[in-house]
């Protein structure tokens, strides 16, 4: 039988970048009562980001990547519970109570779903052979590093950003790298051509050997072992190691057990606030409407960033104490690969037309995308200025007028103008 806790606790499920947020920021609003945050991983919280970056390099361990001290749980009155997997949970307008794998019951009088993403699993013939990985939390990003210790050849199927991340560490490591991409282009999902073409290039010219439109028949190996994957065609690529990035999915079973809407993630509105009207969802797990897409009330957006994780969070902070809350912050992400950085600032997806900035040859540039005119996103690479030029139009709502964006003479900070109406 587990210890039952308070009634008129808020209960936090995962306690990663949007859980800690979520209850960091009920303190610093001023909230009392006992915050219960629970998440199945056995590890104080920590950052995912570095695990595909700094972690695999062997430049940062498990324990440089924590968010907060246990003294500091302690010290804000927060209840960190990890190693528990949350399997049950029922609720009415009132409160609730979820039960833990172990056995342990959790009442509570508030509850925020920050259950985060789950690696999409590739049901290839071959997949589940020792040396195929995938990279999501820190025990995958410990056991990838030490198989990567011992590999010649590494094989990344997905060219998203994590694969691309991998594929650079793995190349800095010495190892023979070939990325595998079934789409014509990589991510292709997030950046625009350019963007894609630059980074096709870029890896290539480091050694890094990138196959597009490729179809993937099977993960070969031998007793137990990968030892490569064959592709459509009949060609087989060598691999002591197979790394698996090919997107992730929303952990949304709690909010299905609870009869929430639920769609490409835990539909909630721009509060936060999810079907019931009463439950907060927050970061990966969270389906939202975003003021930044071009469609706009049309349809919601499941974003995958820390950005989103953070401030999507505190937009449920406020929501969970009856404050006024709404999500409308300008979307950004970071990919570190190497020496390339890249900050996308906006969201690119409805655009029109484009600018280049500078010339990707130089490995220093920036693609703005416009729409009817109206800057609405841009993909910046080595290029931080220009980032946080456009990040903060953006969020003033000024326009960076297309014939302006080009002139490297002049910064895309003084291009700024006010936005004529439409
Ligand atoms: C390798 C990697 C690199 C990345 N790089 C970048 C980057 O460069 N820039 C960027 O902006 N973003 C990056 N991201 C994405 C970013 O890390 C995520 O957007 C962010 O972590 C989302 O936070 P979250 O709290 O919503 O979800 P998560 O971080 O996934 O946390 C959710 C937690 O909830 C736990 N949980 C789920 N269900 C239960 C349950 N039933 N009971 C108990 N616990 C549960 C999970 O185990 C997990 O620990 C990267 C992600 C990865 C994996």
């Amino acid at each position: 039988m587990g210890t039952a806790t308070s009634a008129d606790a808020t209960l936090i499920v995962g306690n990663c970048q949007a859980g800690v947020q979520l209850a960091s920021t009920l303190r610093e609003l001023g909230d009392t009562a006992p915050i219960i945050l629970v998440g199945e991983e056995p590890h104080l919280p920590y950052q995912r980001p570095a695990l595909s970056k700094a972690f695999l390099k062997g430049e940062a361990t498990a324990a440089s990547l924590t968010f907060r001290t246990p003294e500091w749980f302690v010290r804000e009155n927060i209840e960190l519970v990890t190693g528990e997997q949350i399997t049950d949970i029922s609720r009415d307008a009132d409160g609730g109570t979820a039960v833990g794998a172990g056995g342990r019951v959790f009442p509570f009088a508030r509850l925020a779903l920050t259950t985060g993403a789950t690696p999409r699993r590739l049901a290839l013939p071959g997949a589940d052979l020792a040396g195929v990985c995938y990279l999501r939390d820190a025990d995958q990003a410990a056991s990838l590093h030490r198989s990567l210790g011992s590999a010649g050849s590494v094989a990344v199927i997905g060219g998203g950003f994590i694969g691309l991340e991998v594929a650079t560490a793995a190349r800095a490591a010495g190892k023979q790298v070939t990325i595998i991409e079934a789409a014509p282009r990589l991510v292709g999902r997030a950046v625009g051509e350019t963007t894609s073409d630059f980074y096709l290039q870029a890896h290539r010219r480091r050694g890094t050997t990138v196959l597009l439109n490729a179809g993937i028949v099977r993960i070969a190996g031998e007793n137990g072992r990968v030892t490569g994957v064959e592709l459509a065609g009949g060609t087989t690529v060598p691999a002591d190691v197979v790394v698996i990035g090919v997107g992730v999915l929303p952990r949304t079973e709690l909010a299905e057990r609870l009869g929430l809407e639920v769609s490409n993630g835990v539909v909630v509105d721009s509060r936060a606030v999810a079907s019931d009207g009463v439950t907060v969802a927050a970061g990966d797990c969270a389906n939202t409407p975003n003021p930044f897409t071009a469609d706009y009330g049309n349809g919601n957006l499941r974003l995958e960033s820390v950005q989103n994780a953070v401030e999507q969070a505190k937009t449920a902070a406020r929501s969970l104490l009856g404050l006024e809350a709404d999500y409308r912050t300008v979307p950004w992400f970071w990919s570190d690969q190497g020496d390339l950085t890249l900050q996308i600032a906006g969201l690119s997806a409805g655009h029109d037309s484009t600018v280049l900035r500078g010339d990707p040859e130089s490995e220093k540039f920036a693609v703005l995308y416009y729409r009817e005119g109206r800057i609405i996103a841009a993909d910046c690479v080595n290029t931080p200025r220009d980032f946080m030029a456009v990040r903060n139009a953006l969020t003033r709502g000024l326009n960076i007028p297309p014939e302006a964006a080009a002139d490297l003479g002049r910064t895309l900070k003084e291009s700024a103008v006010p936005r004529v109406p439409a």
